[in-house]
This record gives structure tokens, C-alpha cells and sequence, in this order.
């Protein structure tokens, strides 16, 4: 059986796929169906035909789920942003886990029994809307030349006009219809993708939670004395939204996908916001830290968790499972502003972070000082880069014996060999130098952050076969509605290898 473009068939929808997308099968052949929530039976319109599967577009719900909820959003089915929104949250829950649990299994090699035995359940939201703190809207023109704004449809750049996102706050409504104004009243023109014209690409807003502090951050296309024409009239409406605290521009005229260009200038108000995050304690008995508050400063370059509620969950369960008492060295790889550095250096005797943004690295010293830390250190780079030639370079000239004496550098040789490394890469993972790297250092324990369970289950493969075995893991929800899901694991060393799956490798 095999269907062809533009047929149309009635499908029950089985299963959720990894981007979110309903899963039917007819008679053997598998179809995947947008916008077609787990439980229902639909109609649905070939677009796309392989010989044993197909894509398809939902063209109307015969039956719905149990579990298809009305989405608050008009434009969830257009919109890249929420591909889940017409699924129950608890069903979005528990989609999440079984696609970590999916990953381990089938990526990462793991028996379905441990991955079993040492998942913990996933922590969602209470209320899964309004909890974005950022957002980056592009800006260009509808057919008829009005500048608009708005978000991205799925995978294309066509921009859906929508000022009012359910996902975060409503004062970015008011900001964004304030610059909209602003450009057409003074013919200020928006970005081009095709041409490479026009002014202004897109605008970054972001909103501290617990401060209150609003920054708003243009990239635009050029470079010049005063960056935005009649820019006074701009920040005179801005400064009148309460909570404004930052503006900027930043400069970006490369033909590229990636936002902000590499310079921000402020333009008016300070160049950063600030923003305190709570980290409760999630821990057994004899561990030094109670619940934890410090305060950051975030500049417009600076990666900062976009779910602060939940970024709380997170921290909360990475600090629990780093399991500090006040006497480890830790690593803190891909830093940031030094966020979970600086939690983690509230319980442990030392912390080293590495960034690969400097401007972030600049934040997370201010942000030491700030709280009055003063045992954590950081360092610029990649951390597949920073790790291995720290490593390499401290073990020429290592101090043989225990932890805590000084190389010639003034370097504590605990520094070779920490006690917990905790990494946090972008979806992508970590690279395989900096895997080897950890593995060298052998730290106890090991706690990987991950926005992206399919590298994390690459990633964690390498280390159990390098010796480490996985003790728990735990979904964290930080982006409802979305079909992402971040995840906490915690992996020790046992120098008894032992076998969680993939028999071979572990021979080999
Ligand atoms: N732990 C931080 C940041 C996590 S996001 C927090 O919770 O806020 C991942 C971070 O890794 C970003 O700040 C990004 O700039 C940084 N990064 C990306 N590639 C990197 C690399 N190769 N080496 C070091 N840092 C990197």
C-alpha cells in the first residue's frame, strides 16, 4: 500500500513524534501528521510520499482525542513556536519523558530497564503560559509594504504579524507596538532577507522576573553616528514604559540566521538588567546549602534561562545532584554568566567556569562580586578547547600526590582532578575533545545539563564507556508548549564498568 501527493486519508494518530507531530499508521504504512494530537482521528492530506511513509497536513479532526484541548493562541498551527499546544500539559509531560527516555534508549544504547529504574518524575509548570522572559521578533514587511512583527512560521521566514504571544509577557505588546509606531511615523525601514536592505532586523526584549527591569535591544542593518533616525523620539516613548531600565542597539549586517551581531551599543539606561533566582533545597540531610538566593546581571549577548520559574526547578535539581558538602572542586562547563558556577561555589570549596562569550564571562565576574563570592573563577573559550590545553598543560607539570597542592603556577592540582564537572551545552552537545577531556580528569561525578536529549544520549554513551554509570535523570520542563524538553542527569564513576546497555562497546 503506498499513497500519493494530495490524497487524502482517515487516520487514527497512535503517537507523538519528536517535533511534536501526530503519528497514525494505515495498513503498515506510517503517516506523520501535524497539528494532529495522540487520540485523534482525522483527515489528512498527503504532501509528501516515501514508499513506506508519508507527510501529511491535517485538513479536519474526525474524532478528537481525549486529550486535544482548545489552544489559546489563533495562531499555534502557522506559528514555529508551540507545536503542542493543542495537547493536554499533562500529556505534554509525559510526551517529554518518553522522548528522553526514547533517546536514551535508542540513541544513547541504554537497557530500557536502567533508563527505567533511575528516571525520576519530570517536573512541569503550574501554569505553563506567560513564562518567557525573552524573545527575539523578527521585523519586516506584510504584502502590502506595513512593517510588522512577529514570530517565524514553522520552518520558513515568513513572519506572522503577532504582537501578543501567549508564551510571554504582556508588556512586550506595548513595547513592540511603541517601536512599530516609531518606524512608521518616521519612515524607518525594516530588514530585507532577500535584498539585504532595509534597517532593522529584529528586536530583543527581555524582562526580569523578580526585578521587574525591561530591556529592549534593535539589531539593525548598519553602523552610523546616531544609530536610529529621530532616536530621541524612540527612547522618550520607551522610557515611559514602567520597568525600562536598558536600551541598545546592536549591529549586524551580515546575510545570516543568527540574531544579534557581535557589538551592542546602549543607548539609553543601563547596559544590563538584573534578575534573582531562588534555588530551594532539594537536598538530603548534611549538605551545607539551605535555600539559596543571588542576583545576576544579564547583558543583551549573555545567554540567560528564558523560564525563570522553572530555571529554579533546574538549578535546584543540578545543585542536588552535584551532592556538595563545602570541600569539592568543581567545574562548570558552558557557564554562561556563571549562574549554576556561582550556586554550585555557595556549597563547594572551588569552581572554574568556562564560556565561550566573553561579555557573558564579563557578567559572571561582576556577578561573583556582586554576591560576594569569591571561590569561583572563570575563563574565556570553548571548553573543548580551554579543558583539554588546561589539562594538558597541568599535567606536565603536576605535583604528584593528593589534591590541594600548588603546580608552579600557583594552580590547585585538585583542578586536574575535581570532584564533580557539571556541563550545560547548547542543543548541539558537547564535543568529543572536551568528553575525552572529562574523562581524563575522572571526576566522581559528573552532572549534564541538556537542552537536548538526543546529543545528551550520544554524549552520555561516551562517558559510561569510559567508565561512568548513570544514577538519575530527570526531565525538567522549561519550555511548554514547545517539543523541547531539558534534562538533568547525574553519572558517577564505578571503576567495575558496569553494564547499562551496548554489551559490545563496553568489551571492546
Ligand atoms: N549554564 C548556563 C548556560 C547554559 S547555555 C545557564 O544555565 O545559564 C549554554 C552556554 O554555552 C551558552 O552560554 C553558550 O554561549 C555557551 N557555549 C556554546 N558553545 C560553547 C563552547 N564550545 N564552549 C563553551 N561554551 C559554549
Amino acid at each position: 500500500m503506498t499513497y500519493r501527493k494530495n490524497d487524502h486519508v482517515t487516520v487514527t494518530i497512535e503517537d507523538i513524534g519528536s517535533d511534536g507531530e501526530g503519528i497514525g499508521r494505515v495498513e503498515g504504512f506510517t503517516l506523520f501528521v501535524k497539528d494532529a494530537v495522540i487520540g485523534d482521528t482525522v483527515e489528512a492530506k498527503i504532501v509528501k510520499s516515501k514508499k513506506s511513509y508519508a507527510y501529511a497536513r491535517l485538513e479536519k479532526v474526525i474524532q478528537p482525542s481525549p486529550f486535544r484541548v482548545e489552544p489559546k493562541c489563533p495562531y499555534h498551527r502557522q506559528c514555529g513556536g508551540c507545536q503542542l499546544q493543542a495537547l493536554s500539559y499533562e500529556k505534554q509531560l509525559e510526551f517529554k519523558e518518553r522522548k528522553i527516555r526514547g533517546n536514551l534508549i535508542r540513541i544513547g544504547g541504554f537497557d530500557a530497564e536502567y533508563v527505567d529504574a533511575y528516571m525520576e518524575p519530570i517536573l512541569g509548570m503550574e501554569e505553563p503560559f506567560h513564562y518567557r522572559n525573552k524573545a527575539q521578533y523578527p521585523v519586516g514587511c506584510d504584502r502590502d509594504g506595513n512593517i510588522i512583527t512577529g514570530f517565524y512560521a514553522g520552518r520558513t521566514h515568513n513572519i506572522i504579524a503577532n504582537t501578543n504571544c501567549y508564551l510571554g509577557v504582556p508588556e512586550n505588546e506595548t513595547i513592540l507596538n511603541t517601536i512599530l509606531e516609531y518606524m512608521r511615523t518616521n519612515h524607518v525601514s525594516a530588514y530585507d532577507e532577500t535584498t539585504g536592505e532595509g534597517l532593522v532586523r529584529h528586536i530583543l526584549i527581555r524582562t526580569g522576573f523578580t526585578s521587574g527591569e525591561i530591556m529592549v535591544c534593535l539589531v539593525i542593518n548598519k553602523k552610523m553616528k546616531e544609530f536610529l533616525p529621530n532616536q530621541g523620539e524612540l527612547l522618550r516613548k520607551l522610557e515611559q514604559i514602567e520597568g525600562m531600565t536598558s536600551v541598545s542597539v546592536s549591529i549586524n549586517t551580515e546575510k545570516t540566521n543568527v540574531i544579534m551581531g557581535k557589538e551592542v551599543f546602549t543607548i539609553w539606561g543601563s547596559p544590563t538588567i538584573s534578575d534573582t533566582i531562588h534555588v530551594r533545597d532539594m537536598r538530603k540531610e548534611g549538605c551545607p546549602l539551605t535555600g539559596q538566593e543571588l542576583t545576576f546581571k544579564i547583558s543583551p549577548l549573555s545567554f540567560y534561562q528564558v523560564n525563570p520559574l522553572q530555571t529554579e526547578k533546574l538549578y535546584s535539581t543540578a545543585l542536588e545532584y552535584a551532592g556538595l558538602t563545602g570541600k569539592e572542586t568543581v567545574w562548570d562547563l558552558y557557564c554562561g554568566i556563571g549562574t549554576i558556577s556561582l550556586f554550585l561555589a555557595t556549597a563547594a570549596k572551588k569552581v572554574y567556569g568556562v564560556e565561550i562569550v566573553p561579555q557573558a564571562i564579563e557578567d559572571a565576574r561582576e556577578n561573583a562580586r556582586r554576591n560576594h563570592i569569591e571561590n569561583a573563577e572563570f575563563f574565556v573559550g570553548k571548553a573543548e578547547e580551554v579543558l583539554p590545553e588546561f589539562y594538558e598543560r597541568m599535567s606536565l607539570g603536576e605535583v604528584s600526590g593528593e589534591g590541594g597542592q600548588q603546580d608552579s603556577a600557583g594552580n590547585d592540582s585538585s583542578m586536574l582532578h575535581p570532584d564533580v564537572i557539571v556541563v550545560d551545552p547548547p542543543r548541539k552537545g558537547c564535543d568529543s575533545a572536551c568528553l575525552a577531556t572529562i574523562l581524563k580528569m575522572r571526576p566522581e561525578r559528573i552532572v549534564y545539563v541538556s537542552c537536548d536529549s538526543a546529543t545528551l544520549a550520544r554524549d552520555l554513551r561516551v562517558l559510561c564507556d569510559g567508565g561512568y554509570e548513570i544514577k538519575r535523570i530527570r526531565g525538567v520542563d522549561m519550555f511548554a508548549h514547545s517539543g523541547h524538553v531539558e534534562c538533568v542527569i547525574m553519572m558517577q564513576y564505578n571503576a567495575n564498568g558496569v553494564r547499562m546497555g551496548k554489551e559490545k562497546n563496553l568489551q571492546g
